[in-house]
């Protein structure tokens, strides 16, 4: 069986980046301890694990950041943002309560937030093509001063109903489905003209999905690697199926199961930005022993 891999399976640099600076404050003596991140530091649970045991914490904050600052300030000794980002609640806390923070935020989410922070200054409705609830969209949201509406869906793209007396500037989650955002946003510069369509969708989130849609055409079996936390990875998944039915979504290696390669000839592998090398080299040895 002819086994081709992804050239942009795993890390992106971003998630890299970010797992690189905290892998070395957990080794500089001069960094304050223990070291925290707010949520994951990326969306997989390997990884997660892999970083408790070197000493790094993982906080879930279920009231207001306030709050919760509040009462554990004395347990955090460094504060990490991810890659994701933050609102700008968290760099006013950290000041207000003397906390060490460490930004890890991806240089290309930085972009999209100053943006959003520039658009809410001049009074301009902003839109954004992403998913509510993700981590990433939810800082972009809050620098963009609350007032963003959303397009998720495609129900959301037929319901949008702006201001055409306001300016519009539309800005995309940066590992959305590009295919979406290329027709929201067509669609929504045909309702409203006037409106500004910035295209945030990283490199390495185009350049990935870019890349599944060919290797789907040219496998016969597609194995997509990735947390189901991990919605860059979900949506590569989604994007393989759309074109080949034997696209497997997988954690771990010893998911694979032997029956999807029967009689197959040609296999892809490819893995989401949050799915670590190591996982990689794990389910492309098995793939090789099966
Ligand atoms: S997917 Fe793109 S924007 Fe997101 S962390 Fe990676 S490089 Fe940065």
């Amino acid at each position: 069986m002819q086994i081709t891999l992804s050239k942009h399976a795993g890390f992106c640099e971003g998630v890299q980046r970010a797992y690189s600076m905290v892998e070395k404050l957990t080794q500089d003596p001069i960094v304050k301890k223990p070291i925290c991140v707010l949520g994951d530091l990326v969306h997989n649970g390997e990884v997660v694990a892999r970083l408790e045991k070197i000493g790094v914490r993982k906080l879930d904050p279920k009231e207001s950041l306030e709050e919760f600052i509040t009462k554990n300030k004395e347990q955090i000794g460094t504060l990490v943002i991810t890659a994701h980002g933050a609102g700008p609640k968290i760099y006013e806390l950290s000041k207000k309560y003397q906390i060490d923070l460490v930004d890890t935020t991806c240089p290309r989410v930085i972009k999209v937030q100053r943006l959003a922070k520039n658009f809410f200054e001049k009074n301009v409705q902003i839109v954004i093509i992403g998913e509510k609830n993700h981590k990433e969209v939810v800082g972009i949201f809050q620098w963009g001063g609350e007032s963003a509406i959303f397009v998720e869906t495609e129900k959301d793209l037929k319901d949008l109903n702006l201001d055409p007396n306001k300016e519009i500037a539309v800005l995309s989650q940066t590992t959305q489905d590009q295919e979406f955002v290329k027709r929201a946003a067509a669609q929504i510069s045909k309702k409203y003209p006037k409106a500004q369509i910035l295209d945030s969708i990283c490199l390495a989130t185009h350049e990935r999905q870019s890349e599944i849609s060919q290797l789907t055409k040219n496998n016969e079996v597609v194995i997509i690697i990735g947390d189901p936390a991990s919605s860059n990875s979900k949506r590569l998944f989604e994007i393989a199926k759309r074109s080949n039915k034997n696209s497997y979504f997988i954690q771990k290696a010893q998911q694979l199961e032997q029956k999807w390669f029967s009689g197959k000839k040609t296999v892809a592998i490819t893995a989401g930005a949050s799915t670590p090398a190591w996982i990689i080299e794990e389910v492309v040895l098995k793939l090789k022993n099966l």
